[in-house]
């Protein structure tokens, strides 16, 4: 299965001059959805995971899926003021600007292995501040994967994590 066909790529969006990787096409192909769990699936495995994270929101879209894949339970790390309950959150700055993420400050237990999922790594400062997140909340993470991975913009060489991704775009 060539995930690669099943992946679009719409000029101009969100800003003049963005090439978007779209994954709604490999969503809506039952088999190569398959495809895409299955394998992200076997790249996790070895990182024995006892929980997934995912980061709003088509993070969510691989990390419940791939969670029922691996038999494990899955959190949320959301846009702030999404989540009920007690939170803690991370700022952190993207190329204009700056971000919040927030998970619940119950959500993971001391000393947990998360594998944190996102559907795209780009500049790797989502992913990143993520990791810093979990941690923040006791987690260990072996690893983080993405479906896509943009390798020209070096995402990988900010994470201090070991990173998997099924497909690069050079
Ligand atoms: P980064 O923080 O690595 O620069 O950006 C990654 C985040 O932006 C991910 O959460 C991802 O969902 C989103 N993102 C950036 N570019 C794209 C893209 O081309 N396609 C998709 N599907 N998501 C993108």
């Amino acid at each position: 299965m060539d995930l690669k066909a099943h992946i679009r790529g719409i000029a101009d969006f969100p800003k003049p001059g963005i090439l978007f990787y779209d994954i709604s096409t490999l969503l809506a192909h039952a088999a190569a959805w398959r495809a895409a769990v299955s394998r992200l699936a076997a790249l996790i495995r070895p990182y024995e995971p006892e929980l997934l994270a995912g980061i709003e929101s088509r993070g969510f879209l691989v990390a419940a899926p791939l969670a029922l894949e691996l038999g494990l339970g899955f959190v949320m790390l959301r846009k702030p003021r999404k989540l009920p309950g007690e939170t803690i959150g991370l700022d952190y700055a993207l190329e204009y600007g700056s971000d919040r993420i927030e998970m619940q400050a119950d959500a993971v237990a001391a000393g947990k292995r998360v594998v944190l999922l996102d559907d795209l790594l780009a500049t790797g400062g989502t992913m990143a501040a993520g990791v810093s997140l979990l941690r923040q909340a006791g987690a260990v993470v072996p690893a983080t994967a993405a479906l896509i991975e943009l390798s020209f913009l070096g995402g990988r060489q900010r994470l201090d994590t070991p990173f998997e991704s099924l497909v690069a775009y050079e």
